[in-house]
């Protein structure tokens, strides 16, 4: 993993993540894209079911949306350190305490990827701000999300385990909310085992 890591770090000063154009060096996306994607409103709400709170910094469109994709599909890990420092720049302050959960993927899907998406920004997340990172939660069956018509994923949600202590508060951090349903489930273990406030911020939200 330290190799690859290396190699995409070497590698992206030149390319931009999200068009592919040359960039300066050093730089995760082009100074294009980077205007664009601070141009983009982060989206406030109540959140799914469960949720005290949720945040996006941006809707699921444009350069947010193809940063999630060359984090998601094409491994470009850098693109977590971005994710995590528009979220700590733009999300409200108090929004980011507590404990940093990183939304569980699927054990098989994160296997067949060797990496996932939500921890690399949740880890990215709290070495930023100094909130401490818990990896309480754990994620069984459910199949994919992805490509699931959206009555189909709500009426199935993920099933989500407790795999450590739970903090009595948790943000929960993941790059993308669509329906919901994972967060809901996520928050309803986590009120279980003892959790009082459950918020939640993504790098995007799908409208
Ligand atoms: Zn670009």
């Amino acid at each position: 993993m330290k190799i690859l890591h290396a190699v995409a770090g070497g590698l992206l000063p030149a390319l931009c993540a999200a068009c592919g154009r040359s960039c300066r060096p050093g730089a995760v996306a082009c100074t294009r894209c980077t205007r664009r994607l601070a141009d983009a409103e982060p989206l406030v709400g109540n959140g799914p079911q469960g949720l005290d709170r949720s945040w996006s910094s941006a809707s699921h469109e444009g350069v947010a949306r193809d940063l999630v994709t060359a984090l998601k599909f094409r491994r470009l890990l850098p693109v977590a350190g971005l994710m995590a420092e528009r979220i700590q720049w733009l999300a409200p302050a108090s929004l980011l305490s507590g404990a940093i959960v990183p939304v569980p993927t699927a054990t098989l899907r994160s296997l067949r990827r060797g990496f996932d998406p939500a921890a690399e920004i949740a880890v990215a997340l709290a070495e930023r701000t100094g909130v401490p990172l818990s990896g309480c939660l754990g994620r069984t069956g459910g199949g994919r999300q992805v490509g699931r018509r959206r009555a189909d994923r709500l009426g199935h949600p993920p099933r989500v385990h407790l795999r450590g202590e739970v903090p009595r508060s948790v943000l929960l951090v993941d790059d993308v909310l669509t329906t919901g349903a994972t967060l809901s489930a996520c928050a309803k273990a986590l009120r279980g085992a003892g959790a009082v406030r459950v918020c939640a911020v993504t790098f995007t939200r799908r409208l």
